[in-house]
């Protein structure tokens, strides 16, 4: 019997600093650093995620820092099928520029399945934006909404499930 193999296109979109680059690497290598260093000009990391017997290979791409210049271009978008739009639940400013992210995922890549993160949820006694807040958004926006933290390793099961949305919005 073959083996159904299929690769999907994952974006990670979201202001500087927010935690884009964490949640990748503790989501593809388990791995956390606390230093800030970003990583200019790493494109995508790979990692083959099993959903039901199925081998699907995620290819998630992350900004390599272009997001602190201006918006990103359309050729990061094209071909991805889903969209994590990640904010920093302890700084209210990361919330408030939510929408022209989404206006943004809108213009370039309009069918894709696009889940809004907030991160950093460890930091509780920090943290500016409720749970509440940022469900109600994700509601007027049609989003699923998941909270993480790159550093407890929590939230990282929205991988799998951004993967079986995927999946149901191919067939
Ligand atoms: P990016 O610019 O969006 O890729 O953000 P980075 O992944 O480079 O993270 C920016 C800073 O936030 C770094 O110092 C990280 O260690 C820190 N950070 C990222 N995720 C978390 C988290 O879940 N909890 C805490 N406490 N710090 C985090």
């Amino acid at each position: 019997m073959n083996d159904f193999e299929l690769a999907c296109k994952v974006v990670l979109v979201g202001d500087s600093t927010v935690g884009k680059s964490s949640i990748l690497s503790r989501y593809v290598n388990n791995l956390y650093s606390s230093s800030n260093v970003s990583t200019i000009g790493v494109d995508f990391h790979l990692k083959n995620i099993n959903i039901d017997g199925r081998i699907i290979r995620l290819q998630i791409w992350d900004t390599a820092g272009q997001e602190r210049f201006r918006s990103l271009t359309q050729g990061f978008y094209r071909g991805a099928q889903g969209i994590c739009l990640v904010f920093d639940v302890t700084r209210e400013d990361t919330f408030q520029r939510l929408g022209n992210w989404v206006k943004e995922i809108e213009n370039f890549a309009k069918d894709c399945v696009v889940y809004l993160i907030g991160n950093k949820i460890d930091l509780d006694a920090k943290r500016m934006v409720s749970k509440e807040t940022a469900e109600q958004f994700a509601k007027s926006y049609n989003l699923k909404y998941f909270e993480s933290s790159a550093k407890d390793d929590t939230g990282m099961s929205l991988f799998e499930s951004l993967t079986r949305d995927m999946l149901r919005k191919r067939n």
